[in-house]
């Protein structure tokens, strides 16, 4: 289902791409001409018709997967509007990206692209928006806090509070250390990118951290005992999920309990 939406001064849009018929949902969002993340390539024809409407003059990525900047390419060709994502990346994303084919088929393709580095926070005529770093999911990921508001936009910073599968890169570890400074700003609305605009923030990132410290505890004792991350994922989190056979393994609890 696409939608359109508005929180206060925050345009969203949400789109739809699919896997194997199975619905991925990514929001994208605009505020007073910044956009936090372009969505992926797969969505264009919905989401250019967003962009041009919300008369965008700058670009914030959280991060360089192919779902939250495989429009930063159309959009600086096209729009000339500066895209800003952390320095850390920048050589990544001058070459086309290379995606497994489950990835491509979902998201599209992530072209290269020239950023700029990113500021310390972003003002727009009604707000300023800093830019925090929130690694885990990826080691560079950044969050973008308006804190009159007290809005965070979470990149994939937060996926769920119970979430089991983690990204082959992810350091689940740092996760926790992430959430733990996150909760301390004492955030009311979470703008996420997969499950759009959440409020009562701040109680979602502490029942994520409840689950993680709890699952992290649990896998150290079973560590002790000698079990492999292998073994561990089997026992604490037993239901296989479709998105590890679909992914080829990039996506799995295995990689969440390493990450721990
Ligand atoms: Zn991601």
């Amino acid at each position: 289902m696409i939608k359109t939406g508005l929180h206060e001064d925050v345009h969203y849009l949400r789109t739809e791409s699919r896997l194997l018929g199975i619905p991925l949902a990514f929001y994208v969002y605009a505020v007073d001409g910044l956009l936090v993340d372009t969505g992926p390539a797969s969505q264009r024809e919905v989401i250019i018709p967003f962009l041009e409407r919300s008369a965008i003059r700058e670009v914030a990525l959280t991060h360089a997967h192919e779902d939250h900047c495989g429009l930063a390419a159309w959009i600086q060709e096209n729009l000339g509007v500066p895209v800003y994502l952390h320095e850390a990346l920048h050589a990544e994303v001058a070459a086309d990206a290379r995606l497994p084919p489950y990835r491509r088929l979902a998201w599209g393709s992530r072209k290269a692209f020239r950023p700029r580095p990113l500021p310390p926070a972003f003002q727009t005529p009604s707000h300023r928006f800093e830019i925090l770093p929130a690694p885990g999911h990826t080691p560079d990921h950044v969050v973008l806090w308006e804190r009159e508001k007290g809005w965070l936009f979470t990149g994939d910073f937060f996926l769920g509070v119970s979430q089991v599968v983690a990204f082959q890169d992810e350091e689940s570890g740092r996760s926790i250390d992430s959430l733990k400074r996150m909760i301390g700003l004492g955030a009311d609305t979470l703008f996420t990118a997969h499950s759009g605009v959440l409020s009562e923030g701040r109680r979602h990132l502490t029942r994520r951290l409840e689950f993680l410290e709890e699952l992290r505890g649990k896998v150290q004792t079973l560590r002790a005992d000698g079990l492999s991350d292998r073994a561990i994922a089997r026992r604490l989190l037993p239901r296989r999920k479709l998105i590890t056979l679909i992914s080829l393994g990039e996506w799995s609890t295995r990689h969440l309990v390493r990450g721990l």
